[in-house]
């Protein structure tokens, strides 16, 4: 029997640390998307896309990466470069043409392999380990942390918070959840094993979350949240409750929870 294919993680890793120590980069400050995709042979336009969020093209040694003029935010569409230059490091045998959708860039849990790989390129490259481990030992998990480090790695909330999942040896989980129901979670190794969060449910009732669907005003910290109201299977969690802060994204209807043990 056929074994579905399985992403690496480790591949991809190691490429973007590859490209960190042949450019000799330091900080974020040193990385250039377009600079970098110039010296790998690609160029980066902006585009009108209509569906997708990004584009590869390749030609040979040579390609063009489009994305989409419609997006907003900065840190999306640097992830969205990133990404692209996953595929173009990583997916010069499976295909010469890439398109993209922002759900394969965000939605690492359920993205096809291909699209898996080169978003652990994208969180490596853009916030590689060895930077954001230590910045993230010096505080909790909270929506205003959250927003510190996305300033300082030019990312999307988002892909940030993600990447706190990737990395971190504590407790934690994110929650994304779009009008009233729970998209999808992502939790730390430490967690992952011991619970589980039913995607397509309501968000809880006594959850921050609710608060923002309800149109409450937002508490000023993070809140302690049963933790029985949060998951709906517990393997083994001996916690009482979870501390949930949020990041609210009216604009999209959608609110980011993170939730942590102490
Ligand atoms: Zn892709």
């Amino acid at each position: 029997m056929r074994q579905k294919p399985k992403p690496s993680v480790a591949l991809p890793t190691a490429e973007a640390s590859r490209l960190w120590n042949l450019y000799g980069f330091e900080s974020s400050s040193d990385l250039v998307l377009e600079d970098l995709a110039m010296a790998l042979g690609v160029v980066v336009l902006d585009d009108d896309l209509k569906s997708a969020d990004a584009w590869l093209v390749r030609k040979g040694d040579n390609g063009i990466i489009r994305v989409s003029n419609t997006i907003a935010e900065a840190g999306r569409r640097r992830f969205a470069v990133a990404h692209e230059l996953g595929h173009w490091s990583l997916h010069k045998s499976v295909t010469q043409m890439m398109s993209c959708t922002s759900a394969d860039m965000l939605a690492r849990y359920k993205a096809s392999p291909p699209e898996m790989e080169a978003n652990t390129f994208a969180a490596e490259l853009l916030m590689p380990r060895h930077l954001f481990q230590p910045a993230m030992r010096q505080s909790r998990p909270t929506s205003q942390f959250v927003n510190e480090l996305a300033n300082q790695f030019g990312t999307t909330r988002t892909s940030t918070a993600y990447r706190i999942a990737d990395v971190t040896e504590d407790y934690f989980a994110l929650v994304m959840s779009k009008d009233g129901v729970i998209k999808w979670w992502q939790a730390s190794e430490a967690l992952k094993d011991l619970m589980w969060i039913e995607a397509g449910e309501a968000v809880p009732r006594y959850s921050v979350a609710a608060q923002f669907f309800n149109g409450e005003e937002l508490p000023k910290k993070p809140e302690k949240i049963d933790l029985d109201d949060w998951i709906s299977e517990n393997k083994g969690l001996e916690a009482e409750y979870f501390y949930e802060d949020v990041i609210p994204m009216p604009s999209y209807g959608q609110v980011l929870s993170l939730l942590w043990l102490e």
